[in-house]
């Protein structure tokens, strides 16, 4: 099949694209904007094979989007672009409101033409993929509860609020036009080549060289973790034996505090990397003003994705934690540009999780 990826050059996009190279015969098309979060090295291992073409280009220009629609003819198109930090979409909403909802409906709009002009074969088979998260759901109380498929729209934030935007529209160009779509929310995903602004990779850093390690509130704020090779794998099972229409929780039972997330990281670093003058880094760990409207607490029941479409998280948080904080230690090539260029500060320096 060739899949049309918007937002490959992210965090999550990067991944997809890298996992449809190395571990399918699928070609990609990369279409990204090349925001500030996004990083071409982060596909500098597959950017030579002949399955793999980058385009740079704006899901909000529609003509644009239509003519590579034609020219490249793609099975699939896999909706990742979008503005997608928390504290960011606080300080300053457009952004959001412009790529996430108004770059949706372009897309949308573009993919509906193209997918009409499919010959009926081709017009069935197609699929639109839009990527979401659980942050659309709202929040649940600390003692129980999971997201479902069924779980009622209550965003907290702009930047959800965009999500559930872009999600309604989808659903809705489905039920008007017949558009075939399939849907995924997902929870809070880490790893590899993850900007150095969210809270993960922000404290491995911050960590490593000793520097304060900001948590929101008391901590008590609860995130359900995702490795984000197992979104990657679970996103191509959605976008390609989803059922139209439907809408996928993805989630690895990994539920984990922020403060028990950075005290991993602290003892992780610790281990790792030990350094002169040691001592524990839990020590650096300090708590600041909360967020505005901070969720309380995100849970995923991905029993749909597992049931229907035999899709199982491979990695625990203890064992993708640690394949992160090593990775961090051995790409400083990566990092170190992005972290001293382009990191522009977020309102605290902190962050809850996205
Ligand atoms: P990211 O910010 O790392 O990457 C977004 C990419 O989209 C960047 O490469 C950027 O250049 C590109 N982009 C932004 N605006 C664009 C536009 N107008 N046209 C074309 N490209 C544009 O984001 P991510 O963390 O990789 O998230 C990818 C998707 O997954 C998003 O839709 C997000 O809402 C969703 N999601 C993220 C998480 C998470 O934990 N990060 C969890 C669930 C769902």
């Amino acid at each position: 099949m060739k899949i049309l990826v918007t937002g490959g050059a992210g965090f999550i996009g990067s991944a997809v694209c890298r996992h449809l190279i190395g571990e399918t015969d699928h070609s990609v098309v990369n279409l990204d904007k090349l925001t500030y979060a996004a990083s071409l090295t982060s596909l500098a291992a597959i950017e030579a094979d002949p399955r793999y073409r980058f385009v740079k280009g704006d899901i909000c220009d529609r003509a644009m989007v239509r003519a590579l629609l034609d020219a490249e003819a793609p099975d699939v198109v896999m909706h990742l672009a979008a503005e997608s930090h928390v504290d960011r979409s606080i300080d300053g909403p457009g952004a959001f409101i412009q790529t996430n909802i108004v770059g949706t409906y372009e897309l949308l709009e573009a993919v509906r033409g193209y997918w009409s002009s499919l010959p009926a074969g081709r017009r069935e088979a197609f699929r639109f993929h839009h990527v979401s998260t659980d942050e659309v759901y709202g929040d649940l109380p600390l003692e129980g509860g999971l997201f479902t498929e069924d779980t009622p729209y209550a965003p907290s934030s702009p930047y959800s609020a965009s999500k559930a935007a872009s999600d309604h529209l989808v659903m809705a160009w489905h039920h008007t036009y017949g558009l075939p779509v399939v849907l995924s929310n997902c929870s809070n995903n880490y790893g590899p080549y993850h900007f150095p602004e969210k809270l993960i990779p922000l404290m491995i850093l911050n960590g490593l060289e000793r520097k304060p390690l900001p948590v929101y509130g008391r901590g008590e704020n609860v995130r359900d973790w995702l490795y984000v090779d197992d979104h990657a794998r679970a996103l191509e099972l959605v976008a390609t034996r989803g059922e139209p229409g439907r809408s996928y929780n993805i989630g690895g039972r990994n539920e984990r505090s922020n403060l028990a997330v950075v005290e991993a990281i602290c003892d992780a670093l610790d281990r790792f990397a030990p350094g002169e003058g040691g001592g524990s880094r839990r020590a650096l760990i300090s708590f600041v003003t909360d967020r505005p409207g901070h969720d309380l607490r995100y849970a995923i029941d991905a029993g749909r994705i597992e049931t229907e479409l035999g899709w199982r998280a491979r990695e625990t948080f203890e064992t993708g934690l640690e394949k992160t904080v090593r990775w961090y230690l051995d790409n400083e090539a990566w990092w170190r540009p992005i972290r001293a260029e382009r990191y522009a500060g977020t309102r605290l320096g902190a962050s809850s999780a996205k």
